[in-house]
């Protein structure tokens, strides 16, 4: 599924590709048909991210709500894009370049007053100088475990499973401790390895936990298998053990028993 890294990452490459031109917006698939015809021919004016939801406002004020979901995935083109394959539920045809996206939970035309509705609904995004204290707030007065309140888009927004395993594992946190437990110290922490992984993943386009001292390569040459330190993985950097994968908040974590141990 992609993180928040990935939404503001395609927010940003978006408006700098299809902004101030009018857009060519079709449904080829067709269940995105009527609310293509409502904004076909606008300008777009810009393009924001917000947690996982994305925002494609239009002069007219109308803005077009894109959540990705588990299996949603946009497809670059040139200009004129050849014809659509697969389940094209958005075409969005600019001067020089083309987006294709296929299935995505979310994609629909609503006003600037929905928008907000959804956006209020949000816990702070740590790309889009969300407060650490608003998340510390959500945090402390909650008894779920940490492990579950990360996937929380209402306590945090953007995180997904990639992102939940590397920074508790970075901050060697127990994932079972109780929010309400938490020490602010610890908290503090997470939020920081939160951040700074969330910009490393904004800037490479995709998530890397481990320091290219790990690595041993630049980061932007780190192979794909190599970018985790315990995400899909079965034995532990630090310690040698085995990682063992409970499911908290219905998603499975990966975690090291022995080295996530703090409160
Ligand atoms: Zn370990």
């Amino acid at each position: 599924m992609p993180e928040g890294h990935k939404t503001h990452h395609l927010a940003k490459l978006h408006h700098s590709i299809l902004c101030d031109h009018p857009l060519r917006i079709t449904s080829p698939q067709g269940r995105f048909r009527g609310d293509a015809r409502k904004v076909n021919g606008q300008c777009l004016s810009t393009v924001r991210a917000a947690g996982k939801h994305m925002f494609y406002e239009f002069d007219s004020g109308r803005i077009i709500h894109v959540h990705l979901g588990r299996y949603g995935k946009f497809r670059q083109h040139d200009a004129p894009p050849p014809l659509p394959v697969g389940q094209v539920r958005m075409r969005m045809v600019g001067a020089d370049h083309a987006f294709d996206l296929t299935g995505p939970s979310t994609c629909r035309v609503i006003d600037q007053a929905v928008r907000d509705e959804v956006v209020a609904k949000l816990g702070p995004d740590p790309l889009d100088g969300g407060r650490s204290s608003v998340a510390w707030e959500n945090v402390r007065h909650s008894s779920k475990p940490i492990g579950g309140l990360l996937l929380d888009q209402a306590v945090v927004a953007g995180v997904g499973n990639i992102f939940r395993a590397e920074v508790l594992f970075e901050t060697r946190l127990d994932p079972y401790t109780p929010g309400n437990e938490l020490s602010k110290e610890s908290f503090d922490r997470l939020w920081r390895s939160l951040r700074k992984m969330m910009r490393t993943g904004l800037k490479y386009g995709r998530i890397i936990s481990v320091t290219s001292r790990e690595a041993g390569v630049p980061l932007s040459e780190v192979q794909a298998k190599d970018r985790f330190r315990i995400y899909g993985k079965t034995e532990c950097p630090s310690c040698g053990g085995p990682i063992c994968t409970p499911e908290i908040a219905a998603r499975k974590l990966y975690l090291c028993e022995s080295c996530q141990t703090q409160h």
